[in-house]
């Protein structure tokens, strides 16, 4: 049979479980036909059949980035204002300055808000104050979100909209910042205060935005490799990616956690996990336990080392998550669970023991989503369970320098820890979280391997993994916890096309310039998808 696609003379790394590495490759129908040496493929070299000579770069299996927010980071691009340092700002006269003009083309009264403020990249290495955001408008409510999405900022106006004063008490699940002296609130909002202070708010991005957001912010993944994210979706999410993929729009695969609110309605319908196709798929519900790893406020077992007598935060409680949890999983639905930090794992992990001792189910999959703080019980009882954890790729590079004071050598050693779940054979994966950190994949590969901070700190060096380890927890292993192992993650005859064309070689290139391998290509069903 003649091929729509051959691609010769590369280093093909296959990921199969040989770890094979070949020459050639055919593609028919969107699908793999054959991989070996090019003198075997040639044979299928047709009139029509479109040939890539590889000249010696590498092929790689399409990346999938395991747990993101990119439909939701799309649309806020276009409704919101952009704080990161990415978007050049550097000091909290930047976030005000940015904020008011922001103010001064949206109507008193109406909502301002910004995203991705990160005090660890502002000059004055602190978060702006309420009265700080007072500065860029007196009259508009204002609040920004801090990059781990788990703490946010907001003014004068926005506390007296919510009718929240002085004397208002923290919000189970929440917390106000307050001045130490006067008790006075400062601005600053944890958790479930940031739902009370953000009432009457707009809820989200329109429909056209979504869309348009989505699709730019797609096609940035797949000119990075990927082609395909691990989103959590809500309903504008969900609406955005129909939209796209029945408008044939779609730039690159998507795999979906709904939120766990959501159950009723989908329960109510008989949905659940599968419903899609190969294009865009449900997995599962996503459950929320505690703060982000970025932000310092994970729910940890031994305080922050900067913070004396802080543990983080947990944003449920054991009750609200057992019973939530429970009536999901009683449903066989899969459970995605953030749980970041030891006090937080172990609860998931107690009431997964109990789902599965009252609701046993073969294969389940659940996943618990960053996995950050582990110790060696909780590792076992991982293995055990058979939870999947899903870890942070690129944060021991991006975040990696503000980690160290905040939770210690020592503890960084069992963090993100890629090495120990492996060596018990554990299926992690890795991810992004963007925008809780850059989603390009090989920044993922170079921190994972490596296992040093954009200053070149050595973070955690005992759980180092491979180069082909670490291509794996972004491709076949990916694959699994979203259950597409059968027809993606690795190069083999019968798999859908999904490849990347590097021009460095992956495997032998020295580790630290893994960041800067150029993506000359990226294919999906065979199809070019993204070229340099
Ligand atoms: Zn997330």
């Amino acid at each position: 049979m003649n091929a729509d696609l051959v691609l010769l003379n590369g280093k093909i790394v296959t990921v199969d479980s040989q770890e094979s590495v070949q020459e050639a490759l055919a593609v028919k129908f969107g699908r793999i036909l054959a991989v070996g040496d090019s003198d075997d493929i040639k044979p299928s070299i047709g009139p029509d059949t479109e040939v890539i000579d590889l000249a010696g770069r590498t092929l790689i299996p399409g990346l999938i980035d395991s747990h993101c927010h990119m439909m939701m980071v799309g649309a806020n691009r276009l409704l919101t204002e952009d704080l990161s340092e990415e978007a050049g700002i550097g000091s909290i006269k930047d976030i005000q300055d940015a904020l008011r003009l922001r103010a001064e083309r949206t109507p008193k009264g109406d909502w301002v808000t910004g995203f991705q403020e990160d005090d660890s990249k502002l000059a004055e290495k602190r978060h702006p104050t309420r009265w700080e955001l007072d500065a860029a408008s007196k009259d508009h409510p204002v609040i920004i979100s801090t990059v781990g999405g788990h703490f946010s900022m907001a003014n004068s106006k926005a506390f007296e909209m919510a009718g929240v004063t002085k004397d208002t008490p923290d919000p189970v699940g929440g917390k106000f910042d307050r001045d130490p002296e006067t008790g006075e609130k400062t601005g600053g909002l944890h958790e479930q205060a940031i739902q009370m202070i953000m009432t009457g708010a707009p809820v989200g991005p329109t429909r056209e935005q979504s869309y348009e957001g989505a699709k730019q912010i797609l096609k940035e993944c797949a000119a990075l490799g990927l082609t395909m994210v691990y989103d959590t979706v809500h309903q504008p999410q969900i609406r955005a990616v129909l939209d796209l993929k029945n408008n044939g729009e779609l730039p690159i695969r998507m795999r979906m956690d709904a939120a766990i609110d959501l159950f009723p309605e989908l329960h109510k319908l008989g949905i659940y996990r599968g419903l899609g196709d190969d294009w865009a798929r449900l997995c599962g519900l996503k459950f929320f336990f505690d703060g982000a790893i970025s932000a310092r406020t994970a729910a940890v077992t031994e305080p922050y080392l900067d913070k004396p007598d802080f543990y983080g935060v947990m944003a449920t409680t054991r009750e609200i998550a057992t019973e939530t949890i429970m009536n999901a999983y009683m449903e066989g639905y899969r459970i995605s669970a953030h749980a970041n930090g030891d006090q937080a794992i172990a609860m998931f992990l107690d009431i997964m023991e109990e789902a599965q001792a009252k609701y046993p189910r073969e294969d389940p999959r659940n996943r618990d989503i960053h996995c950050s703080v582990i110790n060696p019980d909780l590792a076992g009882r991982i293995k055990n369970l058979g939870i999947l954890p899903t870890i942070f790729g690129p944060y021991v590079y991006y975040h990696g320098d503000k980690l160290i004071p905040a939770f210690g050598e020592k503890r960084l050693e069992w963090m993100f820890a890629a090495r120990t779940f492996l060596d018990l054979d554990v299926m992690i994966s890795a991810h992004s979280d963007h925008p809780c950190a850059p989603y390009p994949p090989l920044m993922a590969l170079h921190g994972l391997v490596n296992r040093t901070s954009k200053a070149g700190r050595p973070i955690g060096q005992s759980q180092k993994i491979s180069v082909m380890e670490a291509l794996k927890l972004y491709t076949i292993n990916a694959a699994y916890h979203s259950f597409d192992e059968d027809r993606l993650g690795s190069l083999e005859p019968g798999k859908l096309a999904d490849m990347v064309i590097l021009d460095a070689d992956l495997l032998s290139i020295p580790t630290e310039e893994i960041i800067d391998i150029p993506v000359d290509m990226t294919l999906i069903d065979g199809e070019v998808v993204y070229t340099k």
